[in-house]
């Protein structure tokens, strides 16, 4: 059986560097909560694969676990390369156009035509995370010159940023929307927007998603932080996407953004991720740098609901040894009395609702009488999302007679979903808890649980009881 006894979750990108049945099951044993397949790699048939694998698991572990399909979105990409890459040199001229042939040091494809119509004299591309910047020196037709300002070499269909450019694009390509029916027929849990720029952009995606799948919007764009709140009335969801937004935003930017968005985004009560260059260096080294575990602890300590491996779990040579140290940082966190001073210090107060009044009742019930864990009987989920937002440190056991509604909240803090078929009335909910807080070991004969439902039992949105219960 697998237990974990911190909160803040893991997600685990899956690539070719974990893609066998042995792998994923090891990945899941050192800690890793919901799995992310990029839709920017890979085929349909691998990401079904991958899929098969962790549904299989889920049974043996009898533990639901969440899938995140994510799109690519409008990434830009340069073209190919004779040779597969060429060298770079400062003052290097270089010209984008639309010919699809092999490029070499005086020209590369650049696929995107709107990008060439929108670029103007003066203006810079940013290329490989920002590694090579090129500026545009002159506009024609149909193409761009660019000189080299920075930069060393430059592969194959790298990608590339405009900072600070809006372009008249939508965020779901072509692929995305036929990748969006393999995913959401594969039996997706969330759907991951990529390059999100405006409220309709998420609007769209919910709309093809209906309801089959949560949405998590992916913030990569500064135009997409100037109107969070209204993302966030749409999204069920969020990544803080720092590879992107790293580059389209400055880097000196990044770090005050992350703790505004995990702040504003947990207030409203639907997880964050925190993602990207996490332990980056542990994609060719069996440790991470200083910097990088501060990195990870960091982001416990703004109160993230998660944070995701990309490269290191996908294509790196330590798969396993990213999951296992990120699980060490995340414990290790959550067991300093000052996060959980700042936790409890940044607590947030009850909304105008009688739901919401009792999930914080419940949590400071659970404190004084030092419950073993909450218990949420929700059909929806959203009791357990607002009993998450409190950032208990208890463990929340989320009964659900909702698969879906159980594997999506494997994103969310200190949340154990659990999927429940045969409980009809809130007396067997009890029992059914008081027995399950044992099998799972969420609890010990002696301790208690403090309980939430709503009476008459099976309508939503209604929690209406607190109750404790004693574990004999
Ligand atoms: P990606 O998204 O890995 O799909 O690019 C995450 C990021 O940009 O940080
Ligand atoms: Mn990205």
């Amino acid at each position: 059986m697998i237990n974990r006894t911190r909160n803040t979750k893991i997600l685990a990108t899956l690539g070719p560097a974990s893609s066998d049945k042995d792998t994923i099951r090891k990945l899941f044993e050192a800690g890793v909560d919901l799995f992310r397949l990029n839709f920017s790699h890979g085929s349909a048939a691998d990401h079904k694969a991958r899929m098969d694998i962790i549904r299989e698991l889920e049974k043996e572990f009898d533990r639901p676990i969440g899938v995140v399909a994510d799109m690519q979105g409008p990434k830009l990409r340069v073209g190919k390369f004779k040779g597969g890459k060429i060298s770079l040199k400062e003052g290097m001229k270089i010209r984008f156009d639309l010919d699809a042939a092999e490029g070499d040091e005086t020209r590369v494809q650049l696929p995107h035509p709107e990008v060439i119509q929108t670029l103007v004299k003066g203006q810079n591309i940013l290329l490989d995370d920002g590694k090579v910047r090129i500026e545009i020196v002159e506009k024609g037709e149909d193409y761009l010159i660019g000189k080299v300002i920075a930069g060393q070499t430059l592969s194959n269909n790298k990608g590339f940023n405009l900072p600070g450019i809006q372009l008249p694009i939508s965020a779901l390509t072509d692929k995305d929307r036929k990748d969006l029916v393999t995913a959401l027929n594969l039996g997706a849990d969330w759907i991951a927007q990529s390059f999100v720029q405006k409220a309709e952009d998420a609007a769209e995606a919910k709309k093809l998603i209906g309801g089959r799948a949560a949405l998590m919007i992916k913030l990569e764009k500064p135009s997409a932080l100037d109107c969070l709140d209204e993302l966030l009335d749409i999204a069920d969801g969020v990544m803080l996407a720092r590879g992107d937004l790293g580059v389209e935003i400055p880097p000196e930017d990044v770090p005050a953004v992350q703790k505004h968005v995990v702040q504003k985004v947990r207030a409203k009560g639907k997880p964050i991720v925190v993602a990207t260059q996490m332990l980056e260096s542990m994609i060719e080294s069996p440790a991470p740098t200083r910097a990088e575990a501060s990195d990870v602890a960091n982001a416990v300590y703004d109160g993230t609901d998660a944070v995701m491996l990309s490269a290191e779990t996908a294509a790196g040579k330590y798969p396993l040894e990213s999951v296992s140290i990120m699980n060490k940082i995340l414990t290790k966190v959550e067991q300093d009395n000052l996060y959980r001073k700042m936790m409890e210090a940044s607590h947030i107060d009850a909304e105008d609702d009688p739901s919401d009044a009792i999930t914080v009742a419940a949590e400071q019930v659970a404190r004084d009488i030092r419950a073993a864990c909450i218990v949420n009987y929700t059909t929806s989920g959203s009791t357990a999302l607002r009993t998450a937002r409190q950032r208990p440190p208890r463990p929340i056991m989320c009964l659900t007679q909702n698969l879906h509604v159980a594997r999506r909240l494997s994103v969310s803090y200190g949340v154990r979903g659990i999927h429940v078929t045969d409980v009809d009335s809130f007396a067997e909910t009890v029992e059914r808890a008081i027995g399950l807080a044992v099998e799972k070991e969420m609890g010990k004969p002696g301790q208690s649980l403090v309980l939430t439902a709503g009476v008459p039992f099976g309508t939503p949105g209604s929690t209406n009881v607190l109750r404790v219960a004693w574990i004999k």
